[in-house]
Order: C-alpha cells, then structure tokens, then sequence
C-alpha cells in the first residue's frame, strides 16, 4: 500500500436500499483490509423531512469538501413537493464539473457486448442541462446550449489526465461539430490542443451519432471517452447497457479536490428494507474510490472476489436470477476475497 494512515471518507448511506447497501460494502471494504474511518453525513429523505427543502446540510457539503472523498448511496428525490433533487444540490455544491463513468463487462453476467472496458467522461455543469428555456410564443420553444471554454478544456485535460493514470492508450472526442459549429465546433479545437499536450497518448474525433453506432458494433475498439453534457448522458447508459445494466454500473463525480463516488441506480424503494438489494454497483463505486486514494491492494482483492462470485454463478441476488440476500452475497464476497489471493 501506498499510505499506511487511516483515510478519511465521508459516508452518506442514502435513502431506500442505500442503507442496505453501504452496510454490505463496508463490510467488504473492512474484510479487504482497507483502512478507511467512515464520516457519516446526512443527505435526501430524512433531511427534507426535517423542512430543508434543498436535501443537503451544510454539515455534509463541508465534510466532504474538508475529506475530499465521498461514497454516496442513492437519494430519493420526493416527487411534486418543490423540492430539489439533493443529488443536484450536492452537484451544485461541490462545483462538480466532470462525471466519469468506466464501464466493464464482468465474467459470467450477461450483456450485449462480449468485451467493453472503457471510461466515459461527461461534462457535468453546462450544455443545455443550464435549464434555460424560453417560449418564443405562437407555439416556438428554444432551450439554450451554453458550453464554455474553461469548463471544456478542464474536461479534456482530464480525459487525458486519466488515460495517462489508467495506462490507457486512446481518447476519443465527441461532439456535434458539423452542425453546432460554434459551440461544438469550440469543444474539437480545445481537444485538439488538449491532444497535442498529451504525448504518448492517441487520440481521434467522433461526431455522436457515428459514436452511438460504433459504441454498439465495436465497443472493444473504444478507451477512454470525453464528451458534453447531453451526449455524455446518453451516451454513457449506452454503454453501461452493452456492458449488462444500469444495476451494475458505478460513477464520480469529480470537482477541484473533491470525488463523489456512487452506484449509478436510484434508491429503489420497491424493494427497500428487504435485505435483497445488489450491492455490487456501489462496491464498484468503492473499488474506483480505493484506487483513487491509492488503496489498490484493496481495490484490486475486491475486484478478483467479485469476478470469482460473478464467475462461479452460484450466488446471486434476485435482480440478476438468484436468490441470495444482500448479505448472503456480501458474504460470499467476503469469502471469495480469501480464495482470491
Ligand atoms: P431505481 O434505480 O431506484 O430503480 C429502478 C428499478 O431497478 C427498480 O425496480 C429497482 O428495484 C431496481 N434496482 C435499482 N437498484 C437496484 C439494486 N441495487 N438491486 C436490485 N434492484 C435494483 O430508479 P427509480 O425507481 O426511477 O428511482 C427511485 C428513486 O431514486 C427516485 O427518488 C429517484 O429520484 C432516485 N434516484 C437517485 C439516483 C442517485 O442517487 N444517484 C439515481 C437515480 C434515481
């Protein structure tokens, strides 16, 4: 290991399975020998029950500003009350401006492609998610699309910056440019200069929709990919689904010093408090957490322990066939991480 000194990582078990959930993951994490002292923060049901109509105390942002790292189960958005979503409002707050989402395939679970490993880099801010959208009147509409070139360029220095860190090879940029001339048209010249820095590092330009056909016929050929917000959005449950599901897939959302780790899924209140979640896509979002804080020993035995379960087949939670609870397959992680060695 990199550091023998106790990290520091604020908690926020989340709403519906969350609670489930992170309960299994720590456990996991503790039977990896990950030396990791949890902050427990508040975040989603409980606080907008308390009438803080944005779901996040102050107390929370501050910790994780002050920790710099995150593991976030679900939040449960409450529908029609005028609250916000707290995950916007954490969003919002910690100025995240990049999601980053790897996708694997996992031996054993089922999926549209056979091999898919790659990272998908989503601007995280601007684009047309700014929410500005007018009536023009005499039934016209007009959303606008804001892209500007500092928050561009962060993204793709940092889809370069991770290619590098990840031993990556390639980076491909997606946009619209033949089109959206101006906007899009900024976002290629910025990856071009951003590539031009990046020695070592191969890179190439996509227009979207060629993307979305390639992403299905040849996902193996892609590494690393950054793009805007909209097409990173789509884009990035395309290919979350060629790798076997939302249900498994995991994300950061990263600001200057800060990474929020999470399962991409929501809090799934049908089957709350039943003790049958999966776990998995939040031990993903873990896993991603330990390399990030140099804990890959950790990171790398949880990784063989879940290919070795997922391999063998025998226990699984029911959304994918099986009938293992919750903790029934957190144990067989446990287990697994001994025979992984
Ligand atoms: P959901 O992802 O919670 O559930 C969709 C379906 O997938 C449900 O049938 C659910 O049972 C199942 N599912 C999801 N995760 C699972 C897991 N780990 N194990 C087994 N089954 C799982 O989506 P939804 O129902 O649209 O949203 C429910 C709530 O979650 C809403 O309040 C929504 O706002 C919130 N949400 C939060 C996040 C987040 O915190 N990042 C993301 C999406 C939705």
């Amino acid at each position: 290991e990199t550091s023998e000194r106790h990290a520091n990582v604020v908690l926020i078990p989340g709403d519906g399975i969350g609670p489930e959930i992170s309960d299994a993951v720590i456990g996991i994490l503790d039977a990896a020998g990950a030396r990791i002292d949890w902050v427990r923060c508040e975040a989603g049901g409980e606080v907008f029950k308390r009438g803080d109509a944005s779901g996040v105390p102050a107390e929370t942002v501050e910790a994780i500003r002050r920790c710099g790292v995150a593991l976030k189960s679900p939040l449960a958005t409450p529908l029609g009350r005028g609250e916000r979503s707290a995950n916007v409002t954490l969003r919002e707050k910690l100025k995240t401006f990049a999601a980053v989402r790897p996708v694997r395939t996992l031996a054993g679970i089922r999926s549209p492609a056979a091999h898919v490993d790659l990272v998908l880099i989503r601007e995280n801010y601007e684009d047309l998610y700014i929410g500005m959208e007018y009536d023009l009147g005499e039934g016209v509409l007009a959303a606008l699309k804001v892209n500007s070139e500092r928050n561009t360029r962060t993204i793709c220095r940092t889809a370069f910056d991770i290619a590098r860190s990840q031993r990556r090879r390639h980076v491909t940029g997606i946009s619209k440019s033949n089109i959206l001339k101006k906007t899009d048209g900024m976002f290629d010249r910025i990856f071009d200069e951003e590539a031009a820095r990046a020695h070592g590092i191969e890179s190439g330009k996509l227009l979207v929709d060629a993307a979305a056909c390639r992403l299905v016929q040849t996902p193996e050929r892609f590494d690393v990919i950054v793009t805007s917000n909209l097409y990173g959005d789509i884009l990035s449950d395309l290919t979350a689904g060629l790798a076997g599901g939302l249900g498994l897939a995991a994300s950061v959302n990263l600001g200057r010093g800060v990474a929020m780790f999470e399962a991409v899924h929501g809090s799934a209140p049908d089957i709350a408090g039943r003790g049958t979640a999966n776990p998995t896509a939040l031990l993903r979002a873990a896993v991603l957490m330990l390399d990030h804080l140099g804990l890959h020993d950790a990171a790398g035995r949880i990784e063989a322990a879940l290919a070795l379960v997922f391999g063998e087949g025998r226990v699984r939670t029911a959304d994918l066939g099986g009938s293992a609870s919750t903790s029934e397959f957190a144990r067989a992680i446990v287990e697994a991480l001994e025979r992984a060695e």
